[in-house]
């Protein structure tokens, strides 16, 4: 059994047509209730939600409250690598694209954990393009050490691997994997991903399954907003995440919501996100999965995360350079996509601060057990 048998059931069309015929008074009956199943979340990531968004914002407000107390958690991406021998159409690291290509030495790595350090960092995102005879197991099993000597919270976004290789990580001190679908829809992920190991779509909607059987600490998951219809995807996401809390029910998960950004290539989303339709999804989120671990990326504007960070995120990143070196060198020119929020991450503190929260710096558990 993996997600595939739920994925395969599931039909696109009728989806659809279920979302767009729910009505105000489904709406109602989701608000109504404590606990949410997926018909409701159908209702709130509907049209028909969309004038009931004050409601949403507030329940989803207490939720957060509720369970995640007043706090922000906050990480940084530590990009260690742009090589990619992919053709992804939305992405500044994809193989056509004429930049300038790096990936960090051992002793660039640590002038970058230095840099990050000295900013108060104790949870990092690694990320990279995917490049396996670059950026790979041997070199991931080069960096670990260096990365857990100095950090609380480790999490990867990388290319999908195997589960024997997740298993050998997770003891090297890999603590969360955070791998998206980008789309759910096969027919729009065959267009996007034009060259590569990414054009495998099955193998890498099975990569939560391997790291449920790994049995890594936390699984994040999403679609890429812009790519296709943000609301099939996100229903998509819902029955995954459904599916993998009650198979890997140790495993703690996280809800990423990207929308595409400008990127080298100019590349404009077919299916754009408002920021109101953004509100909406990460409400919809909250009120449907109370304990949903939420992460709002400085790809938004720091006025539009300012105005939404108290009303159901749990996670935000801040200082974000996308270029491989950029945080002991900042170099725009080698970025995946453009930043909207660039405050340093003191200031993204005392705006967190100046909302009613606290920034937490360690993850959630290491920072609660402190
Ligand atoms: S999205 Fe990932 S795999 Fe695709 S080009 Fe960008 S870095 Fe490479």
């Amino acid at each position: 059994m993996s997600f595939h048998d739920v994925y395969n059931q599931l039909n696109p069309d009728q989806l659809r047509l279920e979302i767009n015929s729910k009505q105000q008074s489904d709406v109602e009956v989701a608000l109504a209730k404590t606990k949410l199943d997926i018909n409701d979340f159908q209702a709130l990531i509907s049209p028909a939600a969309a004038p009931y968004l004050e409601t949403m914002a507030r329940r989803s407000q207490q939720l957060t409250r509720q369970r995640f107390g007043n706090t922000m958690q906050l990480y940084i991406p530590l990009y260690l690598s742009n090589k990619c021998t992919n053709i992804c159409t939305y992405c500044g690291f994809s193989l056509g694209n004429k930049i300038r290509r790096k990936t960090l030495s051992m002793e660039e790595l640590d002038q970058e954990i230095a840099a990050i350090k000295a900013m108060g960092f104790e949870h990092i995102l690694i990320v990279t393009g995917e490049a396996d005879g670059t950026v790979g197991m041997d070199y991931f099993r080069e960096v670990m050490p260096h990365l857990r000597k100095h950090f609380a919270h480790i999490s990867f976004e990388v290319q999908p691997l195997d589960q024997a290789d997740y298993e050998e990580l997770i003891e090297l001190g890999l603590n969360a994997v955070l791998v998206y679908q980008e789309t759910y829809q096969r027919e729009p992920y065959a267009r996007f991903h034009l060259r590569g190991s990414k054009q495998d779509f099955d193998y890498r909607l099975d990569t939560a399954d391997r790291l449920g059987k790994a049995g890594v600490e936390k699984i994040g998951i999403g679609s890429l907003l812009g790519l296709d219809e943000w609301r099939l995807d996100n229903l998509y996401t819902a029955f995954h995440l459904d599916y993998l809390e009650k198979t890997y029910w140790r495993t703690r998960y996280s809800l990423s919501v990207p929308r595409l950004r400008p990127c080298e290539g100019s590349f404009s989303p077919e299916h754009p996100v408002s920021e109101r339709q953004l509100l909406q999804l990460i409400c919809a989120w909250r009120l449907f999965k109370p304990e949903l671990e939420i992460s709002l990326s400085t790809r938004e504007s720091a006025r539009f995360r300012d105005n939404v960070m108290s009303l159901g995120v749990t996670t935000m990143s801040a200082w974000s350079s996308t270029h491989p070196g950029g945080y002991a060198n900042r170099d725009e020119s080698l970025e995946q996509f453009s930043i909207d929020d660039n405050r340093r991450p003191d200031e993204v503190a005392v705006a967190i601060r100046e909302k009613g929260l606290e920034p937490v710096w360690k993850d959630w558990d290491t920072s609660l057990s402190a």
